[in-house]
């Protein structure tokens, strides 16, 4: 089976109840690709704002969980929590929460393996700073970040990966094709031969870092590229570009 087109919008710390309501209506409005799935991700004070404002068919995102069901966790939100409020989906392990908020591979690999037993679907964030690109050991530290989750959990059927190259997040500077296509393949290998062929050919494998509707159409065209994870661009009608960029 083909793998389904897979567009994320991560708002990161960014909106107001009036700006995300108004992304929410120009989603509501646009003429999008049926054939993409779309999930947009605001702060998690405006998860329900958006759940309660978006049509259905477009899903919800948290942009992180707790792998704690309940208890005194002060600024935390559960999986249950999540659910709760119809939000089907999170984003873990984001490179801003690695490096700023020093989250481990473990942790985030206990993360996911608490969301993906609960139910939540999840966008697995992996991708290397410029000095390790430049040391050659991209795929080393993609594939460690990734081995971290397949030492605890089996089932990636309710995975998607976001490579997200860190040197190109929010700088414009967007990882080639050439450069993208080949991490993704070799992602697809790693999950072939430490998880399972079936995995390797259904997972889906998003890029992430300054996609924007100029560069979108080219990146779609590469065989292991199954979709986007947007930041800057998921706060604009560019967005709207982004998800039919194989329409
Ligand atoms: P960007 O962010 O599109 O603004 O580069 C992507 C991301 O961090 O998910």
């Amino acid at each position: 089976m083909p793998r389904q087109f897979f567009v994320g919008g991560n708002f990161k710390m960014n909106g107001t109840i009036k700006s995300i309501k108004d992304i929410i209506s120009g989603l509501n409005d646009a003429k999008l690709d049926g054939e993409t799935e779309v999930v947009i991700s605001p702060p998690s004070l405006y998860l329900l704002l958006a759940r309660e404002n978006l049509k259905k068919g477009i899903e919800v995102a948290a942009q992180n969980v707790f792998d704690k069901p309940n208890g005194a966790f002060t600024g935390e939100i559960s999986v249950e929590q999540l659910k709760d409020s119809g939000i089907t989906w999170t984003i873990l392990g984001h490179s801003e929460r690695r490096t700023l908020l020093a989250e481990t591979d473990d942790f985030v690999a206990s993360k996911t393996k608490v969301a993906t037993d609960g139910g939540l679907s999840v966008i697995l964030c992996c991708g290397e700073t410029l000095e390790q690109r430049e040391a050659g050991t991209t795929t080393d530290v993609v594939t460690s970040q990734l081995k971290a989750v397949a030492d605890k959990i089996s089932d990636w059927s309710k995975i998607v990966i976001a490579y997200e190259p860190i040197w190109a997040i929010g700088t414009g500077k967007v990882a080639s094709t050439e450069q993208a296509q080949e991490v993704h393949a070799a992602i697809r290998k790693w999950l072939s031969d430490a998880v399972s062929s079936d995995a390797a050919e259904a997972t889906r494998i998003l890029y992430g870092g300054s996609v924007s509707e100029k560069n979108c159409v080219e990146l779609a065209k590469q065989p292991d590229i199954d979709g986007f994870l947007v930041g800057g661009a998921s706060l604009k009608p560019a967005f709207y570009d982004i998800i039919n960029a194989k329409a």
